[in-house]
């Protein structure tokens, strides 16, 4: 099967233009000041420091050396100088995925994944039971935590109930299609969750597009869908982004 569209290549830059640019009622030096004294900041704060100035175009740079000293010096006072990192591993299930955010370099789509696909494709999908493996590995290496940040497969559903529920809907617009037609099963995002979840390591995953996915079709709320994770071994989720994954 020939590929119509190249999903690397689907990114049509350069066509854009900012029809918002950021204002505030805040200036630059006051947010400044604010951020020196370890004040708690204002979203204009923030605006204003990040822009180096919303009266003017652009990026001031005399204006970022003040910016990157004032968090320095915070950074001293609050923490000092000791360094800290967490020792953890990335376990990313698969790079299918047909949603299309502007920014991605990691999603390959979905139909070349298909078991009816003759043809060569890039990326992966691991079943539950390789990503079990690959956390016990790891942990074997010393990490204490997994990040899982994947595609939106279309076979993957939350769980059995959430299959069903997507097998027996005649809706066309839920981007799902049976494990049986892919070359790999994903399972679904609890087995995952599961697998993941190694002698008490810290799983950290399911960001809301992935909660999304793992809700479509149902009028389940997030809290239930979270709550199913979390039994089934999830600690953590990603922050709501400004972005995405
Ligand atoms: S949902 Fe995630 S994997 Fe899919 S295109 Fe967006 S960022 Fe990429």
């Amino acid at each position: 099967m020939t590929d119509a569209v190249d999903p690397r290549a689907n990114v049509p830059r350069g066509e854009f233009g900012f029809e918002h640019v950021p204002e505030t009622d805040q200036s630059f030096e006051n947010a400044l000041d604010r951020a020196r004294a370890g004040e708690r900041l204002t979203v204009a704060d923030g605006v204003e420091l990040l822009t180096t100035g919303t009266r003017s175009a652009g990026i001031d740079r005399e204006r970022k050396e003040l910016v990157l000293e004032a968090a320095d010096r915070r950074r001293e006072a609050v923490v000092g100088d000791e360094v800290t990192f967490v020792a953890n591993l990335n376990n990313n299930v698969t790079t299918a995925c047909n949603t299309g955010c502007l920014f991605c370099n990691f999603k390959d789509r979905s139909e070349q994944f298909r078991s009816a696909n003759d043809a060569d494709y890039g990326g992966f999908t691991k079943r539950p039971q390789e990503s079990r493996e690959v956390v016990r590995k790891a942990i074997e290496r010393g990490i204490y935590e997994v990040t899982s940040v994947s595609g939106l497969h279309p076979a993957f559903a939350l769980d059995e109930a959430h299959r069903e529920l997507l097998e027996s809907s005649d809706r066309g617009d839920l981007n799902y299609r049976p494990p049986a037609e892919y070359d790999v099963d994903p399972g679904t995002y609890c087995e995952q969750i599961e697998a993941m979840s190694v002698d008490g390591v810290h799983v950290h995953s399911m960001t809301p597009e992935e909660a999304y996915h793992g809700r479509r079709g149902t009028d389940w709320s997030y809290e239930e869908v979270y709550g199913r994770l979390k039994e089934a071994g999830l600690d953590w989720r990603p922050p709501r982004p400004s972005a995405s994954t």
